[in-house]
């Protein structure tokens, strides 16, 4: 089986990708390097198609029982969204518990390099920088490595990983750093080299990750693991040309989360993709990543780059109306907001349990079927 690290971005190519999802193949391999993921997250996080488009979809043709797992991925999505709207900036440092024993701030340096010697780590550290993604058990694996074993802060090897992921998403990402790293969870996650080379078919061994998960947790920061190197990347914007706008008809804001080209498709309106400087300042994007949301952009009919801040952009012309979609990025906008679209739209998560949050979406929404 080879793995698919094509992200086509034409959306009759991203119907397709969801139309294709096979639950029951999800179920049984998701875990696997080579498992039969959906690679829909790059067009989830870009706001192009929601988590709801694919479970519509998925359960119009297979059970809910089939769909299980798949709905219950997406649902940590949602989840993981919804807890950035209760607690906005704060998911940006420690969240629950302050992360223990920690050396340092940076990266390891044989990490960003993909030169850890773990063959597995290093070859999907090279593919994430090359294609712009990387496996849920890998990313689980290189943050376990960065925090639990080389004991740096989660804060900027996360940033570095979401510097390069085309599905970049600013919850998920410092979420599920922070769950392995137990500033958002209850115990730290560890993995050894006997379960990367079971998930990663590969046969390493003799590895600084060949031990217990006792030993691990015990062990002093590797050498391979010492030097070290701060997240100093920024993002270089492409130039502003002038925009064309007609101050009679609404202004509708798109941005790097909302590239929806369904969205209000039918109203005569203004469309811009509002890149802001200050927020890629904050959170940087590699050229691959701008070029992938540029790139999406051009399915939305009549859309216009405008680079710069949102009170730069409405200064000179008044519309009649202004409307974007709710996001958290979008907060600062004085417009009227859309919400977005989702699957368990009434639950919020209540304490920071995932669990309790999927009982309450599964009783609701999916006929108590699920657990
Ligand atoms: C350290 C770390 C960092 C991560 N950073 C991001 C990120 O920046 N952006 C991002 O979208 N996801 C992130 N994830 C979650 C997950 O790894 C990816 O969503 C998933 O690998 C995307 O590939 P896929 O679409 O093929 O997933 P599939 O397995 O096909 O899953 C389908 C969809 O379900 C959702 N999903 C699946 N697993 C998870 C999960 N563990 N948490 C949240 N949602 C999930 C995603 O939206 C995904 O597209 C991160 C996970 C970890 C452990």
């Amino acid at each position: 089986m080879s793995i698919n690290l094509y992200f086509p971005t034409d959306y009759l190519s991203i119907l397709n990708r969801i139309n294709e999802i096979d639950p029951i193949a999800y179920s049984k391999t998701r875990n696997y390097l080579n498992g039969k993921v959906t690679y829909l997250s790059p067009y989830l996080s870009k706001g192009a198609i929601s988590t709801k488009q694919i479970m519509d979809n998925v359960l119009s043709k297979h059970t809910l029982t089939s769909a299980h797992n798949l709905i219950f991925e997406l649902a940590w999505r949602e989840y993981w969204q919804k807890i950035w709207l209760r607690e906005g900036d704060k998911i940006f440092d420690d969240l629950i518990n302050t992360q223990t024993e920690v050396v340092n701030f940076n990266i390891p340096k044989n990490v960003i390099n993909g030169n850890t010697t773990i063959t597995a780590i290093d070859n999907s550290i090279k593919l994430l920088i090359k294609n712009g993604y990387m496996h849920n058990h890998l990313r689980m694996y290189v943050a376990s490595i960065c925090t639990n074993i080389a004991k740096a802060h989660w804060s900027s090897p996360s940033r570095w990983m979401y510097y390069h992921l085309l599905d970049g998403d600013l919850a998920s990402n410092s979420l599920s750093w922070q769950w392995v790293a137990m500033t958002f969870s209850s115990k730290k996650y560890y993995c050894n080299q006997e379960n990367i080379n079971k998930y990663c078919s590969t046969s390493d061994k003799e590895t600084f990750l060949d031990k217990s998960y006792e030993e691990l947790s015990n062990t002093e920061v590797p050498k391979i693991l010492q030097d070290n190197i701060p997240f100093l990347y920024t993002t270089e914007l492409p130039d502003t040309h002038p925009i064309t706008v007609d101050p009679n008809l609404p202004l509708l804001i798109y941005n790097s989360y909302n590239l929806d080209p369904l969205w209000r498709c039918d109203l005569n309106a203004n469309r811009i993709l509002l890149l802001e400087p200050s927020h890629f300042k904050k959170f940087p994007i590699s050229d691959l990543v701008l070029n992938f949301i540029l790139a999406l952009g051009e399915n939305i009919k009549g859309l216009q780059l405008f680079t710069g801040e949102f009170s730069k952009l409405i200064a000179d012309t008044k519309f009649p109306i202004i409307i974007a979609k709710e996001h958290p990025t979008a907060n600062h906008y004085k417009a009227l907001f859309d919400e977005r679209e989702w699957m368990f739209p009434s639950i919020e998560p209540t304490g920071n349990s995932f669990m309790s949050f999927w009982k309450k979406c599964a009783q609701k929404y999916l006929a108590n079927t699920f657990k």
